[in-house]
C-alpha cells in the first residue's frame, strides 16, 4: 500500500496565557509526538473520547491550525513548512466535512452558489465545466437538481450533510477529513450518510480520515482503526484485527462501552470510569494509568512506546512490550 500521508512526531501545544500581562502559565498538550501513516484509498478511523485530540489531529494535517513540532508529509512533501500560496494545490486536494452541516453552509447562499464557490476560489471560471461537474456531483450524492435554487435552511439535517459532502468532493479531492460527520444526525439518517461516504470512496478513489467516537459506525465504514487517548495514539490495527484482537486496555474499555442488545458483556471490569484527565496537566508515565484497571508501578513512572504486535498492529502498553 502506498502512503498518502506520513505524520511524524507531530505535537500541538497551546500556551495558556495568564491575565493582562500575558505571561504563559502553562500549556495544553493537545497532541504529543504522533506518528501515523495514512494509505491511499483507505478509510482510517480515528477513535477516542471527546477531548482526546482527534479533531486537533484532523485540523493539523490539513494545516488549519499551527503545530508545535513535527512533520506532515503529503505525497512525500512536508505541508507544515509551506506558505499559504504554496498550499493552494494541497487545499484543492484535501477537504474537511464537519459534524454540523448547518454551520458549514452559508445560510445566505443558494445551493448552486455554495457548490460553485470552490471553483471560484481555485480560479476555475468555465461555466459549462462548472455546471457539468455540479450536475455529476448531485447525482453521486443522491440530490436532485431542484436543490440548486434553495437555501440550506430548507433542508433536513441529512440532506444538508449530503450538500456539505457534495461541496467537499466537487473538486475531486484525494483526501477528506470527516470529523464526526454523522453524530449530529438521527440514527435512521446516519446509515444513509455512511453508505454514501463508502460509495464515494469506491467511485472517486478517496482516502479518508474518519473521526468518530462511535465504534459501531467505525466498524461499518473503516479499513483501519487508530485509537487516541490524551493526544497520543495508543493502538492501531486493521479493522478485523482490531475488533477481534484489540489489546490496549483503553481500546477494550471503549469497545465494552458500546451498547449491546439484551445483555451484559463478559468482561465488565474494563468499562471506562472517570473522565479524560486535563490535557493541561496530563498524568506522568502511561497517560491512561489513572483509569487503567491493570496499572502497576512502572505505568505510573515510565512512558510506554508503541510496540509492534503483528503486521499493522501496534499498541502502547507495558503489558505487551
Ligand atoms: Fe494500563 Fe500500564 Fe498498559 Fe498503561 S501501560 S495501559 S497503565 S497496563
Amino acid at each position: 500500500m502506498k502512503k498518502l500521508f506520513e505524520i511524524k512526531n507531530l505535537s500541538v501545544h497551546y500556551p495558556v496565557v495568564d491575565g493582562i500581562m500575558g505571561n504563559i502559565k502553562g500549556y495544553v498538550y493537545a497532541l504529543n509526538n504522533v506518528d501515523l501513516d495514512i494509505y491511499e484509498n483507505e478509510i482510517l478511523a480515528l477513535v477516542g473520547e471527546s477531548g482526546s485530540g482527534k479533531s486537533t489531529l484532523g485540523n493539523s494535517i490539513l494545516k488549519l491550525i499551527n503545530h508545535t513540532s513535527g512533520e506532515v508529509l503529503f505525497k512525500g512533501e512536508n505541508i507544515l513548512n509551506k506558505t499559504k500560496k504554496e498550499l493552494k494545490g494541497f487545499r484543492k486536494h484535501s477537504q474537511l466535512i464537519f459534524q454540523n452541516p448547518y454551520m458549514s453552509l452559508n445560510p445566505r447562499m443558494k445551493i448552486y452558489y455554495i457548490l460553485r464557490e470552490p471553483f471560484i476560489i481555485h480560479g476555475i471560471k468555465d461555466k459549462k465545466e462548472i455546471n457539468e461537474r455540479i450536475k455529476k456531483i448531485l447525482e453521486l450524492t443522491g440530490l436532485s437538481e431542484d436543490v440548486l435554487n434553495r437555501y440550506p435552511h430548507e433542508f433536513s439535517g441529512g440532506q444538508r450533510q449530503r450538500i456539505a459532502i457534495a461541496r467537499a468532493i466537487i473538486l475531486n479531492p484525494a483526501f477528506i477529513v470527516a470529523d464526526e460527520p454523522v453524530s449530529a444526525l438521527d440514527v435512521s439518517i446516519q446509515a444513509q450518510i455512511v453508505n454514501l461516504l463508502t460509495d464515494l470512496k469506491k467511485h472517486l478513489n478517496l482516502t479518508m480520515l474518519f473521526i468518530s467516537h462511535d465504534l459501531s459506525v467505525v466498524k461499518y465504514i473503516s479499513d483501519r482503526i487508530a485509537v487516541m487517548y490524551l493526544g497520543e495514539i495508543v493502538e492501531t490495527a486493521p479493522k478485523e484485527e482490531f475488533f477481534t484482537r484489540h489489546k490496549h486496555p483503553y481500546s477494550q474499555a471503549l469497545l465494552n462501552s458500546v451498547p449491546v442488545i439484551g445483555g451484559r458483556r463478559e468482561n465488565q471490569k474494563e468499562l471506562l470510569s472517570g473522565d479524560v484527565p486535563s490535557p493541561q496537566n496530563p498524568p506522568a508515565g502511561c497517560k491512561f494509568h489513572t483509569r487503567c484497571p491493570y496499572a502497576f508501578d512502572k505505568c505510573r513512572n515510565e512512558h510506554p512506546d508503541l510496540c509492534r504486535l503483528s503486521d499493522g498492529h501496534y499498541v502502547r502498553c507495558f503489558l505487551f512490550a
